[in-house]
């Protein structure tokens, strides 16, 4: 089993589905930037506050605030766990940082087309407390507006509007696409496509990592 991975793809592309079923059914610690910032924001901590500014328009936080907060968790890890990375590394000197500290195996890429990102993203709704997410259409909660898991009420992400998603889009267009050539370069690479059934896209996604 490939130890240390990083989930590529665009807002929307699955990599928070696909890397919540590494977690649940083979052991990986999945460390996602994007639960650990809106945390820090509903926390009102420092970090949240520095962050919110920048993810409320759809923006990147700056480069010094994520490493720093990767690094801290990457160290409390245990030698050897198995890790999944979803939103991190986001531009190459992301992704410098983390081959300074872990081999990374693969890079995992989900290819979606931008027509069914804008549905998947204005559609998502989250759970505040367990970070679970759910599609009203492709993956809909039991009960309406409740968690499956843990029972709180949904809510829809303010950066999931469409406006927002926009900016979202051009931002992965200008500093993290190129991280796809970047990993293509050093042999890591691999492209999935992410669209069709989840549980056969997760097939696909075990068969990379095993
Ligand atoms: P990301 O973490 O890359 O932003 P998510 O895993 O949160 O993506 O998925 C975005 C939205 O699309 C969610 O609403 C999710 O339920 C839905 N989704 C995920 N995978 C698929 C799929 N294969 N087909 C349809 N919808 C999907
Ligand atoms: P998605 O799952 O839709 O791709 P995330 O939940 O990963 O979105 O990220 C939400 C927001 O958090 C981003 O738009 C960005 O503002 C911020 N963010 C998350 N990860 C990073 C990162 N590695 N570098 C900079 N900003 C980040
Ligand atoms: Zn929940």
């Amino acid at each position: 089993m490939k130890t240390n991975i990083v989930l590529l793809g665009p807002p929307g592309s699955g990599k928070g589905t696909q890397g919540e079923m590494l977690s649940r059914e083979l052991g990986y610690v999945r460390l996602s930037t994007g639960d650990m910032l809106r945390e820090a924001k509903r926390d009102g901590t420092p970090l949240g506050l520095q962050a919110k500014e920048y993810m409320d328009c759809g923006a990147l936080v700056p480069n010094e605030l994520i490493i720093d907060l990767m690094m801290e968790r990457i160290e409390e890890l245990g030698e050897g766990a198995p890790v999944v990375f979803d939103g991190f590394p986001r531009t190459v000197e992301q992704a410098d940082a983390l081959g300074d500290e872990v081999d990374v195996d693969l890079a995992l890429n989900l290819d979606v087309d931008d027509a069914e990102l804008v549905n998947r993203v204005t559609r998502r709704r989250s759970c505040p407390k367990c970070n679970a997410v759910y599609h009203l259409d492709f993956n809909p909660p039991a009960k309406p507006d409740a968690c499956d898991k843990c029972g709180s009420a949904l809510y829809q992400r303010d950066d999931d509007k469409e406006a927002t998603f926009v900016n979202r889009l051009a931002t992965y267009r200008e500093n993290t696409l190129p991280l796809i050539e970047y990993y293509e370069r050093r042999g890591n690479l691999r492209t999935i496509k992410g669209t069709g059934d989840i549980g056969e896209i997760f097939e696909k996604v075990k068969d990379a990592v095993l």
